[in-house]
Parts: structure tokens; sequence; C-alpha cells
């Protein structure tokens, strides 16, 4: 994870409540729970089927869930909740032989938007320079800023986007990745949905992990995706264990969890680890090395 936004708070902007649907004999979604925080970058990830589409369906009203319940904003209806959340589920059809600036006229006036917004949208996506320029002009980069600066009109609090990355180079997906960087920081909470991992460490600060249909893991992409080395360790003295791996170089991070300590570590093995504590009088009653890469943990929990 690289961005995180300053203005994550742990409020939830979202509430989804044991969501289920099926299409016909297709269970497309599980009995699917979680919240997500105001002002996180919020990633559901899933390979191709997953549900990740109906469940962006499902929270923004465009499909009907056999079961569960979601909330917006705690508990705000959800026509006045529609009118705070921008959302990219498909490609938008622009015209192509009109500019950004009369193709957002257009999206603006079906929408009833004011035209005011207009401009700021299109400096917020990057696009203000060729503004004027005909849309079949800009590259397929540029064409999904649009796309995101239509879902921007009207300053709304959350965005959705589906793929917003799907069929771009890696430059255009550079690009996507700062705005969504940028729009997050200017506060504004993400929902994305994304079959890649990859995607989803750089961009989200959260993280819910789908497999055909089912909530495997949601939280913080640090804590769900960790990819570095992990042991686990206990002692009979838990204080005099954690003072003396305070001091050993290698473990990076020290973290108490189920009456043992889970050390994140770096260049260091598991032994040398059990010689430290011995070297200093602690006899190791338990130790165990949790080692993923994070392609092989995802890959473990999807495949
Ligand atoms: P992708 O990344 O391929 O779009 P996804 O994770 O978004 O996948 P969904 O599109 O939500 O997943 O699909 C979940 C399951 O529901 C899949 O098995 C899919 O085939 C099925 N499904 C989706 N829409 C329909 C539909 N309209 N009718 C029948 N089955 C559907």
């Amino acid at each position: 994870m690289q961005s995180c936004s300053t203005f994550l708070h742990l409020q939830s902007i979202l509430s989804i409540q044991n969501v289920s649907k099926s299409y016909g004999p297709i269970r497309a979604l599980n009995g699917i729970s979680f919240d997500v925080p105001e002002g996180s970058v919020f990633g559901v990830l899933g390979p191709n089927g997953s549900g990740k589409t109906t469940l962006l369906g499902i929270i923004l009203d465009v499909l009907k869930a056999n079961n569960g319940t979601y909330s917006w904003f705690d508990g705000m209806k959800h026509e006045d909740a529609r009118r705070q959340i921008g959302s990219l589920l498909e490609t938008p059809n622009f015209y192509h032989y009109l500019s950004a600036y009369n193709n957002l006229e257009i999206t603006a006036a079906i929408r009833q938007h004011g035209l005011e917004d207009r401009e700021r949208v299109l400096k917020l996506v990057g696009l203000s320079e060729r503004q004027h320029s005909k849309f079949q002009t800009y590259s397929l980069g540029m064409k999904q800023r649009l796309a995101i600066g239509a879902a921007l009109l009207g300053s709304p609090k959350v965005l959705v986007l589906d793929e917003p990355t799907n069929g771009l180079d890696p430059a255009g997906i550079a690009e996507i990745r700062e705005l969504i960087r940028k729009l997050n920081r200017e506060g504004i909470t993400i929902v994305i949905a994304s079959h890649l991992l990859d995607e989803v460490e750089k961009v989200c600060t959260h993280v819910a992990i789908l497999k055909k249909g089912n909530l495997l893991l949601n939280g913080p992409v640090d804590d769900v995706l960790r990819s570095e080395d992990q042991l686990e360790v206990k002692a009979a003295d838990m204080a005099q264990l954690e003072r003396v791996l305070q001091l050993m170089s290698g473990v990076k991070k020290i973290r108490p969890a189920d009456g043992m300590l889970q050390l994140t570590c770096e260049g260091i093995e598991p032994q040398q680890v059990n010689e430290h504590c011995m070297k200093n009088g602690i006899v190791l009653s338990h130790l165990q090395l949790k080692k993923r890469s994070l392609e092989s943990k995802f890959m473990e929990l999807t495949n």
C-alpha cells in the first residue's frame, strides 16, 4: 500500500450486511458483510466471476439483492445517498466528435447538475488543457479520466469504480492510479472493484477479497495482504521476550496477538530468532514461520 488518505477516519460510510444475490441457479453473492471506512480507498478484489460487479450494482441500487441490507452514510435514505455517490460501472457513451467540455455539458444536463461544475471537474481529472479537443483524439487513459470526471459532477463524497484500469496501457494505468490518490486526498472515499492484486496493493487502503461470491477476508490492506515474513513466538515471560526482541536487528515490528508475539522480520531466519532468545536467557515455547508472498497468498485465497 502506498497511499493513505489524510482524511482516514474509522467511521463507516457504507455498511453491507449479509447481502446475497442469485441469478437463477447461479449464486453470485453469498451473505457478504463488511464496512467501508470514510476516507478510505476500498478495493473489492477477486478473480473474474467472483461477484464484484454484482456487489457494486447492488450498493448502487442498479440490482436488487435477494437477501441482506446495506446502508450509506449511517442510514441515510437511498435516494438522498445516491446524490452523494458518483459511479462508473460501465464506460459511458461520449460523443466522439464533441470535446470533453461539450460532452460534460450533456452529461451535466442529463444528471441535472449545474454547468459551473464542469471546469472544476476537468481540472480535477487533468483535462483542462485538452478540454476543447474532440473526444476521438484522446488516449484511452484520457477517455477514462473523462469518464471519472463525469462521475465527479455534483461533487460526490464517494466514488464507486468498476475495474477503472481495464484495457489501459501501463501509462494509462499509472494516470488513473494517480488520479485516484489525488481524489482521495481531496477527501473522496473511493470503492474500486478490481481483479488485479497489484492495483489494489498500490492504491487501496482497505480491501475485501471475494471468491465465488464469498467474502474471504477484509480489512486494512496492510493487515490483509501482508507480504512480509511473519513469525509467531511465545515464551513464559512475554514482557521479557518482547524486550529482548526489540534489541534484535531484522525484527521490524512486534505485535501482541492471541497470547503470542507476531514479528515482522526482514533478512533473518527463525533459527536466528531462536538463538537470539536463547543467548538472552529465554526459551521459546512456540516458534512458527508464516511466510507468504502477496501473490501466493492471493492465489491461495482465490484459487
Ligand atoms: P468480472 O470481473 O468477470 O466482471 P465479477 O467478479 O464482477 O466478474 P460478476 O460479474 O458479479 O463477477 O458475476 C458473478 C457471477 O454471476 C458470475 O458467475 C457471473 O457469470 C454471474 N452473473 C453475473 N451477471 C449475470 C446475469 N445477468 N445473469 C446470469 N448470471 C450472471
